[in-house]
């Protein structure tokens, strides 16, 4: 493809995606296609000859489309808002135009530095001190691995230069809770410290981590011979948006030189807004945090932002140093592939820089506050409706509700719920998820997609209670 070629064909991309921007609430929110469909649609192999972007545009339309969960819809109240400002998107676009690579500073020295500015941005903007720093990763599943291995060499004193885990007389523990991301016990299992060290600490009725529960689990492990590693403190739970109580977990935890990590994916967004600091008190006692910039924030997938307070620790991890890229201003400079796993990097920071400069501090926090006050409407409604629950506290954005219709519970109450979340998701005008709170489904309504306002959360509370009692 000629520059020229691109030019109009890229123009022609550009107004398909405005197009359906600007329609995307009137398509179902979820895709009808069955198992196997789309790929049935698609030829098995590839093409020898090549086809024009037209012919391509086309399938994109009739075969692709009809596959496509449309997340940024008004009616989308599923998982997590993971949104996408039109501003981010031509961010990634830019990104992914210029085709740069950041191997090390060397390589293009403005994305490090505009990684540098911009992580500090936003440091700025959720009211961290100074003393944190913060890199760019692709999710909060590979900074939270990052944490655990980082957390793992401070307590075996960089084992990893001698006979890493297996050579270590104590096995060491880590402490979850039941509430925590299924993205966390991975990151344990996958740096190695196995199931069986995993330790889920209990929860309260809130449904955060019990401090009083993780010093007893301490204390056994230490009288039991092991070694207490690290522990993941969640701000903003995947299931209820629950906020374990970070001081009380790091007071606890500095006792034991135990590494505390902040999984504040979703709920760090939200720390934007000063009064929600109170959300993760204690946070400056921690070793490193996540939050995602691709989820309620606004900046496309993929943006998570780890911190850390020791960053010449994560580098001394995480360093390799091979001759062909080195180069005579190293010590200068930070080369970030010592800041995380991968090392090649996209120029991320251009998407999440585009999003600040083009919405500013204010205009994030407009919306983010539009959309703690649509979920307060919500709570407030559903508790005041006969027959249904509030099943969890809802201090940010994600309200859990329960039907109960007069004499239905246990299975039976199991089997209300998910038929009617199945029906609400089948009209195509909302996408709730269903989950399980302590052994019961209950549904989540996750507020927060870009375009949704107070007539769209009317508008599924009303399909709710027609659906259920229907
Ligand atoms: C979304 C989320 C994750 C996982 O995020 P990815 O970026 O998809 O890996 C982890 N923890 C919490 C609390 C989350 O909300």
């Amino acid at each position: 493809m000629t520059p020229e070629e691109f030019r109009r064909l890229g123009h022609e991309i550009v107004d398909w995606v405005a197009n359906y921007r600007a329609t995307v609430g009137a398509r179902d929110v979820i895709a009808r296609s069955a198992p196997g469909e789309v790929r049935a649609s698609l030829p098995a192999s590839p093409p020898l000859d090549g086809a024009s972007l037209d012919a391509i545009l086309r399938d994109v339309d009739e075969l692709i489309m009809p596959g496509i969960t449309n997340w940024q819809h008004p009616g989308f109240f599923g998982y997590f808002p993971a949104n996408a400002s039109l501003a981010s998107v031509l961010g990634d676009y830019l990104s992914t135009g210029l085709g740069v690579i950041g191997l090390s500073w060397q390589s293009s020295p403005a994305l490090s530095e505009l990684e540098e500015v911009t992580t500090d941005w936003m440091r700025q903007m959720v009211g961290l001190s100074g003393q944190w720093s913060g890199v760019i990763q692709d999710t909060a599943s590979t900074s939270t691995l990052v944490a655990l291995i980082c957390a793992r060499e401070r307590t075996t004193s960089y084992g990893l230069a001698r006979g890493g885990l297996q050579q270590e007389s104590q096995p060491l523990v880590v402490y979850v809770s039941a509430h925590s991301h299924s993205s966390v016990e991975k990151a344990a299992l996958l740096a190695g410290f196995g199931r069986a060290n995993v330790r889920v600490v209990a929860h309260d009725e809130q449904f955060a981590m019990r401090a009083d529960a993780l010093a007893l689990a301490i204390a056994d492990d230490i009288t039991a011979g092991r070694r207490p590693c690290a522990v993941v403190a969640t701000t903003g739970t995947t299931t209820t948006t629950a906020l374990d109580p970070v001081g009380a977990i790091v007071a606890v935890a500095a006792a034991h030189g135990v590494w505390v990590h902040v999984d504040a994916a979703m709920a760090g967004s939200a720390m934007i807004l000063p009064e929600c600091r109170w959300m993760w008190d204690g946070v400056e006692g921690a070793d490193s945090l996540v939050l995602n910039a691709h989820k309620w924030l606004g900046v496309v997938f993929d943006c998570s932002l780890y911190y850390v307070r020791d960053a010449s620790h994560l580098v001394r991890v995480m360093s390799t140093n091979p001759s062909y890229l080195q180069s005579a201003v190293d010590g200068d400079v930070k080369n970030l592939r010592d800041w995380g796993l991968p090392l090649g990097r996209r120029f991320r920071a251009l998407k999440l820089w585009l999003h600040i400069r083009e919405q500013g501090v204010a205009g994030i926090q407009g919306r983010l506050r539009r959309d703690m006050r649509n979920a307060a409407w919500l709570a407030a409604a559903v508790a005041s409706a006969r027959g249904w629950r509030v099943m969890a506290p809802a201090p940010l954005q994600t309200v859990c509700v329960l039907h109960e219709p007069p004499g239905i519970s246990g299975e039976a109450l199991d089997r209300h719920t998910l038929a009617w979340v199945g029906r609400v998701n089948a009209s195509g005008l909302a996408y709730l998820t269903p989950a399980l709170l302590d052994g019961r489904w209950m549904v989540r309504v996750s507020i927060g997609a870009e375009q949704t306002e107070r007539a769209d959360v009317e508008a599924v509370w009303g399909l709710m209670q027609r659906t259920a009692n229907g």
